[in-house]
């Protein structure tokens, strides 16, 4: 501290301070992001996110319908909640929104049989499984994981969840994003070609699923890029939970 004072140094230090400080910040941020909003005797665990789960956004990005779920994961530390800001990272220069159902599971459960796999749900929510689309873009091109074009800081915008039985069926909720108050992606649960149960079903088969664990169960078509100054609201079924956030 004492070095802040002194004659020459004093501006390269107080810059490395403030940076110390932004940084520190944003470590208590992520790290105080425990608890699931609508649901707090729940604690985030993993982020399991699912690709290409409705036909029409397969077609818009030129890739096939996988057969099986296509599943990759997000970092806990890329959660925000409403009210916070995307940030645009250095490396990427086309970053998109996805809007998703995010189901969080409430009960733990391996091998779980379809017709019992609502039973583990503890609620729903409205996710953005933000994404720097020039770098996965790149990934896939060299058969490389997507985890560093998806899991970037602030990349993973959740809403508050809530509880399971004010939905009476997950495959029938509208999904919607505006930007800027035009509307980018409307679509319905319906058109998912692997619904909730049958996610939570074929990930149980692989990883045993924890009270905590969030899916993100993939984005409808109308995915687009976002820039700086944006203002982002995402809907589930028409207002049932809402997240806004403003793209820094
Ligand atoms: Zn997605």
């Amino acid at each position: 501290m004492l070095s802040l004072f002194h004659r020459n140094t004093f501006l390269p230090d107080f810059k490395a301070l403030v940076s110390q400080e932004t940084k520190a910040f944003f470590i208590l941020n992520i790290m105080e992001k425990k608890n699931i909003p609508g649901l707090p005797h729940l604690q985030f665990r993993n982020i399991f996110c699912i690709g290409r789960n409705y036909v029409e956004h397969a077609k818009e990005l030129n890739n096939e319908v996988p057969s099986k779920p296509l599943v990759f994961l997000k970092p806990t530390s890329s959660i925000i909640f409403d009210g916070e800001n995307i940030q645009i990272p250095p490396q990427s220069q086309n970053v998109h929104h996805e809007v998703e159902l995010a189901v969080a599971i409430d009960k733990a459960g391996k091998e779980i049989p379809k017709e019992k796999a609502i039973e583990h749900i503890g609620g729903y929510g409205i996710g953005i499984d933000v994404t720097a689309r020039d770098i996965q873009q790149k990934a896939k091109e060299q058969g490389h994981p997507w985890s560093v074009a998806k899991g970037f800081d602030t990349f993973a915008p959740l809403s508050t969840f809530i509880k399971k039985d004010q939905v009476e069926d997950p495959q029938n909720l509208n999904l919607q994003i505006s930007v800027n108050g035009e509307v980018r992606q409307s679509d319905s649960t319906k058109l998912m070609i692997h619904t909730a149960a049958d996610l939570i079903h074929y990930l149980s088969t692989i990883f045993t699923l924890q009270p905590g664990d969030i899916i993100l169960t993939g984005t409808p078509k109308g995915v687009s890029s976002i820039s700086k100054g944006d203002k982002i609201e995402a809907s589930l079924d028409n207002g049932l939970t809402i997240i806004s956030v403003t793209v820094e």
